[in-house]
């Protein structure tokens, strides 16, 4: 089934600072700031700045690349500055419906602070 793709998300309020968020990380290219319904000790997400094409993973072009490489490092120094690396975490994208996904603005999730379980439901 084709799903709607929203022309914007909160995720862009956030971006704009007309709402607030507990942000944890900046670049030029990307924002990281804590879940506002966390799963674990530590949830936050990280975001490209500009979402352009990139509403969710599965959207990605060859031209997308570098900018995911960069969120998946980000992701690591964030992990890091979270004081969560020696312990390990885990990183998730969710993607579209049976992904789970709800909020159509690509964002890696970083979740650790306890002991995970594995597999994901
Ligand atoms: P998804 O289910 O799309 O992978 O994850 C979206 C995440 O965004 C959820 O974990 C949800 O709690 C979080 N979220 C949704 N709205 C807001 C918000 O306004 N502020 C913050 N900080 N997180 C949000």
């Amino acid at each position: 089934a084709k799903e709607e793709i929203p022309e914007s998300t909160i995720f862009d309020k956030i971006i704009a600072k007309e709402i607030p968020a507990d942000i944890v990380y900046e670049d030029d290219e990307c924002l990281a700031f804590n879940d506002i319904s966390p799963q674990a000790p530590t949830h936050i997400l990280v975001i490209p700045k500009k979402r352009g094409n990139l509403a969710k993973l599965s959207l990605a072009q060859e031209s997308d690349k570098a900018l995911l490489g960069h969120l998946m490092y980000a992701s690591k120094l964030v992990a890091e500055k979270a004081g969560i690396a020696e312990s390990g975490y885990r990183i998730v994208v969710n993607d579209g419906k049976e992904g789970c996904q709800s909020v159509y603005h690509l964002h890696l999730h970083i979740i650790g602070g306890r002991q995970l379980t594995w597999p994901p439901g």
